[in-house]
């Protein structure tokens, strides 16, 4: 197993890339972070570090669950996927929220959570809070508690987190 790193030494591993995907937006790479296995471990720590008693680990499509997997691994609860529309099989529950431009679909099978379990919403990036706040919503139409949302970043000047004022909620580094 490698060492972890400092939490401050992870913010130089995201890459900001403008005007993608386009004019406008700075996207937040992780790429350089996922490719350093200290900086890797040391954020599927930080996510999974307020996850006592979680059953569920949800991580919304798509680098939601390449960090929400480890995170479930690591605090020993199931890992489920939230996905974008038309990708899940069988039965699903859906909902539609707005993006900063258009709108978007997400999905979690029916089946995925039993009434009454207790999940952990990871993802890697809070902006606005639309994707986060509506993968709760399924959370809970699927009869589940969200016990709390983990990011990797916040964008703080979207204020995202007041979206999520009814839930806890942690981001390892702010912008
Ligand atoms: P939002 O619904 O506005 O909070 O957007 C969050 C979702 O969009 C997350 O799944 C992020 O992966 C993605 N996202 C939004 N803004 C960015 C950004 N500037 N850089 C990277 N990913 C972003």
């Amino acid at each position: 197993m490698s060492a972890t790193r400092d939490p401050h030494d992870l913010a130089r591993l995201i890459r900001d890339v403008p005007d993608f995907p386009e004019p406008g937006i700075v996207f937040r790479d992780v790429a350089p972070l996922l490719a350093d296995p200290a900086a890797f471990e040391t954020v599927v720590e930080g996510l999974a570090g307020s996850a006592d008693g979680v059953d569920a680990v949800v991580g919304i499509e798509s680098r939601g669950f390449i960090l929400g997997a480890p995170v479930a691994l690591r605090t020993g609860a199931g890992f489920v996927p939230a996905r974008k529309a038309g990708k899940l099989p069988g039965e699903t529950v859906s909902v539609a929220f707005a993006l900063e431009y258009g709108e978007a679909v997400l999905e979690l099978q029916a089946g995925a959570i039993a009434a009454g379990q207790r999940v952990l919403i990871v993802d890697d990036v809070l902006a606005t809070g639309g994707t986060a706040a509506a993968t709760a919503q399924l959370v809970e139409q699927l009869g589940g508690e969200v016990v709390g949302l983990s990011f990797l970043l916040e964008l703080t000047a979207l204020r995202g987190g007041e979206r999520l004022a009814a839930y806890r909620h942690r981001s390892l580094l702010s912008y």
